[in-house]
């Protein structure tokens, strides 16, 4: 299996690079973000007490977001991969993915970080604000406190993913499309099988 965790901070481009990754890879996206805005939308519980923390730019309970995470490895064993975006954002989170993956015999195969600095996350954030309809976009003050939450209580994790050699950062600012290849090449040289379509093996990148 092919596991990817697409870190950075809120704004950083998760979304749009992990919508590439799934046409690319054949893999299954696993937004952490979307599958609690759902919870919302459907009135459930759990997603009356997420929306507070959300909409204060909090996060919500690591036992929360596992939970989901583990229901949709379970409904899901088939795939031929997962992209996780925006999880794992704390340590506890990370230890428990590596526990909840080992069970299906996969487990991480690498942790691509797109680096991005806090103006340029505000202003991309306050932009897609206009259009997203999501509350904690739309309040500069927000924003900023989510940053501060990456930077303080997620930032850590990469530290998690470079104990294990797993780490790659890549700078987030640039086009969309060159950032593609870039973490193109990354993938493509940490894992054993080819893309499903297209892109260079592993022995091409290092030619
Ligand atoms: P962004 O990366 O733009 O902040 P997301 O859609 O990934 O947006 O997440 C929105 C909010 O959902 C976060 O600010 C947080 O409150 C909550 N959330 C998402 N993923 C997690 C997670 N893994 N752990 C805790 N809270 C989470």
């Amino acid at each position: 299996m092919l596991n990817i965790v697409l870190f950075g901070p809120p704004g950083a481009g998760k979304g749009t690079q992990s919508q590439k990754l799934i046409a690319r890879y054949n893999l299954v996206h696993l937004s952490t973000g979307d599958l609690l805005r759902s919870q919302i939308a459907q009135g459930t519980e759990l997603g009356l007490h997420a929306k507070k923390l959300m909409d204060e730019g909090l996060l919500v309970p690591d036992e929360v977001v596992i939970g989901m995470i583990e229901t949709q490895l379970a409904g899901n064993t088939d795939a031929a991969g997962f992209i996780f975006d925006g999880f794992p954002r704390t340590v506890p989170q990370a230890a428990s993915l590596d526990e909840l993956t080992q069970r299906y015999d996969t487990g991480v195969s690498c942790m691509i970080a797109l680096e991005v600095a806090e103006e340029e996350l505000v202003k991309r954030l306050l932009e897609r604000g206009k259009t997203s309809g999501r509350p904690d976009d739309q309040d500069e003050a927000k924003i900023r406190k989510r940053v501060s939450v990456y930077n303080n209580e997620t930032a850590q994790v990469a530290s998690y993913y470079a104990g294990q050699g797993k780490f790659h950062g890549l700078n987030g600012i640039g086009a969309i499309d060159d950032i593609f290849s870039q973490i193109c090449r990354i993938i493509d040289a940490n894992q054993p099988v080819a893309p499903v379509s297209g892109g260079l093996a592993a022995d091409e990148v290092k030619a």
